[in-house]
């Protein structure tokens, strides 16, 4: 779908006129290219004074892992972390020269004076972030911390981040990611994406790693010999995601309603996928799905994908509008998921992804039945990730909740606020598809065992229900 305004901006004439008259000015965002450095520039890298260096050891190690061109300040202690692992940083001596990544670890942080640190970290170099940069701060879990003043200290780093991200445009995004003590080494595939192009429509975002198992994987082909299955594969969202997942390694088994067989067979065969045409409201769907993964040895991943929107306004809605919106994007998946795990059709470490949506966050006029639908996705994430962690099998569910993407459901939408959606965010522009699905892949790696009952939103850092 074309952005007329987003592609205007971009000549010389357009910036110009966008200046003056103080509209927004939407770049272009870096994307994942096959073959391209994970990090495409320098990164500086610090951390918080204090004893614990398991933190900094850990994203030392992959930072010399992805061959990153490492600066720290003159100053800064993480040295010895990235000297133990092999990293010669170079001091960062001021100057114009632009990073592409800023990282500091703040896990050491334990009351509101230390905090100063992350001020004085960011507030130096808060001029000289790339274009599409990443902002991302590394700190301890707030839940798990007893003390009042440190877990009072590490919460707030969720409002400089968002703040940052809402300050620093040109397409820079700003995390947090929590990680739980003795987590560390399930690290590796959140820094990974969060520091890359991948996450590129990705920001604000709060990611919590915790304790469980991660399987080490080839990084050039994560998904290298997994089988993953794609509701609503046809098309839009679902199709991106289909792609993106096949291009990491993964077999997919592309799923879609019997009148899109045409359009999924196109995909699947491009892919080299399989397919499953089946309306997953009928009571035989988990028994379809169940059947084309047992001729691959089970699935290693579901995607719940596929959704529709009935939009009316709640004193316009009729029954028939709500009972199908509930039942294709909530009652299946509930129903689905019940069905694969007694029936044992999901591996060990298998991961579910769900896809949510801001509407189920912040709500929405005329989406009562779609925003309960997506609000009650993220419920049946929380509370099955509670179970899960308690199988021993090491399977997780997390969700994405995509804010304004580029789809045909989008392209529905009436002109004034299809352009409202489409600005309301830091990036003043529309997510693609592929920025949903390059996050799905991340939820979906052997290696993000760490995480389990996060909702990640893929909107830009969306206005609404921020
Ligand atoms: P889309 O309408 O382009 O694609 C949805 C796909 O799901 C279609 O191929 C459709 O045939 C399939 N599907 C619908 N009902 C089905 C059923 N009963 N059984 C099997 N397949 C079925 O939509 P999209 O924009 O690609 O959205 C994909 C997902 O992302 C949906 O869950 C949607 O709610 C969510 N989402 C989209 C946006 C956005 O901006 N496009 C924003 C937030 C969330």
């Amino acid at each position: 779908m074309s952005d007329r305004y987003g592609d205007f901006v971009q000549s010389s004439l357009g910036k110009k006129v966008a200046k003056n008259l103080g509209l927004p000015l939407p770049v272009t965002l870096d994307r994942f290219e096959s073959g391209e450095n994970l990090v495409r520039g320098s990164v500086l890298v610090g951390r918080a004074k204090g004893e614990d260096k398991s933190v900094s050891a850990s994203i030392s190690r992959i930072l010399s892992d992805v061959h990153a061109d490492v600066y720290v300040n003159s100053s800064d202690d993480i040295k010895d972390e990235l000297a133990d692992a092999s990293i010669e940083a170079k001091a960062n001596t001021g100057g114009d020269d632009k990073f592409k990544v800023l990282l500091f670890d703040a896990s050491n942080i334990v009351n509101a004076e230390q905090l100063k640190e992350v001020y004085e970290f960011f507030h130096a170099v808060a001029r000289r972030v790339d274009k599409s940069g990443r902002v991302i701060i590394v700190g301890r879990t707030p839940e798990n911390i007893t003390d009042i003043e440190a877990a009072m200290a590490q919460r707030s780093l969720e409002g400089f981040v968002k703040s940052v991200g809402k300050e620093f445009k040109r397409g820079v995004t700003a995390q947090l990611i929590y990680v739980e003590e003795g987590a560390e080494q399930n690290l590796d595939s959140t820094l990974r994406f969060f520091t890359s192009a991948r996450s590129a429509y990705v920001s604000g975002q709060v990611v919590r790693v915790s304790k469980g198992e991660s399987v080490e994987v080839d990084w050039t082909q994560p998904l290298g010999g997994k089988t993953m299955l794609v509701t609503g594969a046809s098309r839009g969202i679902g199709e991106a995601i289909a792609r993106v997942l096949a291009r990491e390694g993964a077999h997919i088994i592309c799923l879609d309603v019997p009148q899109q067989q045409a359009d999924l067979q196109k995909v699947a065969s491009e892919i080299s996928g399989s397919v499953v045409t089946v309306d997953i409201t009928s009571d035989d769907a988990g028994k379809e799905i169940a059947e084309a993964a047992q001729k691959r040895g089970g699935l290693d991943s579901i995607i719940h994908n596929a959704g529709v929107t009935r939009d009316k306004t709640l004193a316009n809605m009729d029954e028939k509008k709500w009972d199908m919106v509930i039942d294709i994007n909530l009652g299946s998946i509930a129903r689905l998921n019940c069905y694969l795990l007694d029936n044992d059709v999901l591996k060990e470490n298998a991961r579910i992804v769900c896809v949510s949506s801001i509407s189920g966050i912040a709500g929405n006029m005329g989406q009562t039945n779609y925003a309960t639908s997506k609000a009650g996705v993220i419920g049946l994430v929380d509370a099955t990730a509670k179970q899960l962690e308690d199988n021993a099998k090491g399977m997780t569910i997390n969700a994405v909740a995509p804010g304004f993407i580029e789809t045909q459901m989008t392209e529905a939408i009436p002109f004034a606020i299809r352009e409202a959606g489409r600005r309301m965010n830091s990036m003043s522009q529309g997510g693609l598809p592929v920025d949903v699905a390059e996050t799905i892949a991340w939820f979906a790696s052997p290696a993000s065992g760490g995480l389990n009952g996060n909702v990640v939103r893929v909107c830009g850092q969306s206005l609404l229900g921020a």
